[in-house]
């Protein structure tokens, strides 16, 4: 609602600010795709993609499917615009709207933003650490604390054959005792029956083998690199082999930014490795990562850690009028404040001058000024400052140069008081 989208500009200013200042570039895609971008095969075993996706078929019989996630849009984008002939890495954010169907509660709404970056063809460890850096410098540019970044590595497809191998053999002991979808898991991708939030599932995973102990000789230097990096940079961290996070398409580095603070939906940023995804979409091996944060879920965070955001500027201006001649001067003269950089406001609903000042005290003006036939007359008038009652003449003339200096001059004593 207007009275609070101020708290999303802010944030989406200092998101837009950030991702710039390390070389990303907004990217925006349709709000929805073809359903099989997001259903590759049959292979696919997430929750999202099985049970949350709101899919939809065309008058031309053709299924689409609003987006759950951006990393697929802007992966099938990048190859259909052939970004990769920019120049790689190709380095993207998005904020945008994302729709799953599933039980809305606390921190899970049906439609909600996300703000997202990509990395598309590098396999270099230093670029998961810069994503996880630019996200970890933005919650402390907000001024969060008592988050907790949680990383792991879930191999590549070679070394996770060989885990997928020792977890069935270790879940197929349990397998009267796993949830319906983890017996499905156990034969398509058992690594997901960690992910499952089933008390009984959660119990037996705990003692499961873990990915870490699995990793080759590549994925397990790649992770090691990452903690190095992240350490240069005073980014703190703890391992966490239990994050296999929500999509098929991971590989290597995981890692997820986790709150105590904002109940049962704890986590506010979730990314990691895709690095076989672009192939999958029938590009070229293109190793990527990207992650992507919750807006509805930060906002709940922020106010539960009592974080003020700025409140907006109100209007520089109020010109109040009185008759028909000076309504129209006043018209005038907040187009040439506008005009200057300023922000004024008139009247425009065709009230009398009581009821335009009462309105002028509600949207918090920081000068008020009435025009009435006596001031076009003489070409003069004052202005109210309406915190401290002092009054200024100005001339009609040169309005809105006088009223930019009696602004500069009241910015400048305000600066001087702090
Ligand atoms: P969760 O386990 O909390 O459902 P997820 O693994 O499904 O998360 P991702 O696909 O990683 O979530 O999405 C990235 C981020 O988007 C999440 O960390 C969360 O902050 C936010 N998010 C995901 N689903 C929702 C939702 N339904 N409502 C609000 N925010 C969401
Ligand atoms: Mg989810």
């Amino acid at each position: 609602m207007p009275k609070e989208s101020y708290r999303w500009q802010f944030l989406e200013g200092l998101m837009r600010c950030r991702a710039e200042a390390y070389g990303y570039k907004e990217v925006r895609t349709p709000v929805f795709e073809q359903t099989s971008l997001f259903s590759r095969g049959v292979g696919e075993t997430t929750d999202v993609v099985q049970k949350e996706m709101y899919t939809f078929s065309t008058k031309g019989d053709d299924s689409i499917t609003l987006r759950p996630e951006g990393t697929a849009g802007a992966a099938r984008a990048f190859l259909e615009h052939g970004v990769f002939n920019d120049g790689l890495p190709s380095k993207q954010y998005y904020l945008t709207t994302c729709y799953r169907y599933e039980k809305p509660q606390a921190g899970r709404q049906r439609e909600f933003h996300q703000f997202g970056i990509e990395v598309f063809g590098t396999q270099n460890p230093a670029a998961d650490a810069e994503v996880i850096c630019l996200v970890d410098g933005l919650f402390k540019q907000i001024g969060i604390e008592n988050l907790r970044l949680e990383i792991n590595s879930i191999g590549c497809p070679h070394c996770r054959a060989v885990y997928h191998e020792k977890l069935k053999e270790y879940f197929s002991d349990y397998k009267e005792h796993l949830c319906s979808d983890c017996n499905g898991r156990l034969e398509r991708n058992p690594m997901r029956i960690i992910d499952c939030k089933v008390p009984d599932c959660k119990n037996i995973a705990e003692k499961a083998p873990r990915m870490l102990d699995y990793l080759c000789d590549e994925c397990r230097e790649h992770f090691e690199s990452v903690k190095q990096y992240l350490d240069s940079a005073n980014v703190s961290y703890e391992v966490n082999p239990s994050i296999v996070r929500g999509l098929d398409y991971y590989t290597k580095t995981v890692f997820e930014f986790v709150s105590d603070n904002i109940g049962a939906q704890g986590t506010v940023c979730g990314g990691g490795r895709y690095d076989g995804l672009i192939e999958e979409l029938g590009g070229q091996h293109t190793p990527s990562l990207g992650c992507a944060m919750g807006m509805e879920r930060l906002l709940l965070l922020i106010e539960n850690s009592g974080i003020e955001i700025p409140k907006p500027e109100t209007a520089d201006l109020y010109i109040a009028s009185m008759g028909d001649n000076a309504r129209i001067k006043a018209f005038s003269l907040a187009e040439e404040v506008r005009q200057c950089g300023l922000s004024a406001q008139c009247d425009i609903v065709g009230r009398g001058l009581r009821p335009q000042m009462k309105f002028a005290d509600k949207i918090g003006a920081k000068f008020s000024i009435v025009i009435g036939d006596d001031e076009i007359a003489s070409g003069e008038a004052e202005i109210k400052n309406m915190q401290t009652g002092e009054k200024i003449k100005v001339s009609l003339n040169s309005f809105a140069g006088d009223f930019s200096s009696i602004m500069i001059d009241a910015e400048t004593k305000k600066i001087a008081n702090l």
